[in-house]
């Protein structure tokens, strides 16, 4: 069978990217990180202040849009790519809190979507690419070969999520990492455009009790099983 498509959905904080980065490296496969996208431009949009002390201003942002350019760029160090804004490496500063609280309201405009789905059809058009997300199986890549919806329990997602800002030296309570991580799956389930969903082929994954490599395997056995059932 020749690269594949593979589109990793679920709740934020689940272990998508983890999950996503250790298949495509073991693939040999791109990995396209698409919650970085919309970070992204949630960092350029309080850079430039349009989103100030609560207030939201959708129309501004959209207004910076043509101004916002990503890149990425393969880390030797890390195995994954970095992710670039106007050349400037950003992929510390779109993981702060800060950018966490905003970010739902941003990926809400029609328009931000709009230039973000159009950058990840482009990077995933010749297959050979794991990408996460939230509405990469139902929306980006509607025949991805493979659909994962992943899941897991909220607390041993904050803690997951705490555990990794504390590592990065950022001091915020494990409160506000649940109260952010919950907002956000609401948000991102309720809103109007491409809203968070399982696909109806996708396979779920509840990694609560699962380790990275049992998740790693699970995975590597599906695609061996969808290898040998287009054989
Ligand atoms: O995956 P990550 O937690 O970095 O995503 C940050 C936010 O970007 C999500 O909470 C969601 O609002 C938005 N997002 C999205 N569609 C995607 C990926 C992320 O709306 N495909």
């Amino acid at each position: 069978m020749s690269k594949i498509t593979i589109a990793i959905d679920g709740y934020s904080s689940c272990g998508k990217s983890t999950l996503a980065k250790a298949l495509a490296s073991h693939l040999h496969y791109a990995y396209a990180d698409s919650g970085a996208m919309y970070r992204c431009v949630t960092l350029y949009a309080l850079r430039k202040g349009v989103i100030k002390d609560g207030s939201f201003m959708p129309e501004e942002i959209i207004k910076l849009l043509p101004k916002i350019k990503l890149s990425f760029e393969f880390n030797s160090q890390t195995k994954a790519s970095d992710t670039f804004l106007n050349g400037e490496n950003v992929e510390k500063e779109i993981r702060q809190m800060i950018v966490s609280e905003n970010v739902s309201q941003v990926s809400a405009i029609h328009e931000v979507r709009v230039q973000m789905i159009a950058i990840q059809r482009e990077l995933g058009k010749n297959g050979g690419i794991v990408m996460d997300g939230r509405d990469i199986g139902s929306n980006v890549f509607p025949d991805a070969e493979l659909k994962i919806f992943m899941t897991s329990d909220s607390d041993i997602r904050t803690q997951r999520r705490f555990d990794e800002y504390k590592t990065k030296g950022q001091h915020v309570s494990f409160n506000d990492v649940k109260v952010n991580l919950l907002n956000r799956d609401y948000e991102d389930t309720h809103r109007k455009e491409d809203p968070l969903v399982q696909a109806q082929d996708a396979i779920v994954l509840d990694n609560s009790d699962l380790t990275r490599e049992q998740q790693l395997e699970y995975v590597v056995k599906l695609i061996h099983d969808l290898t040998l059932s287009a054989s």
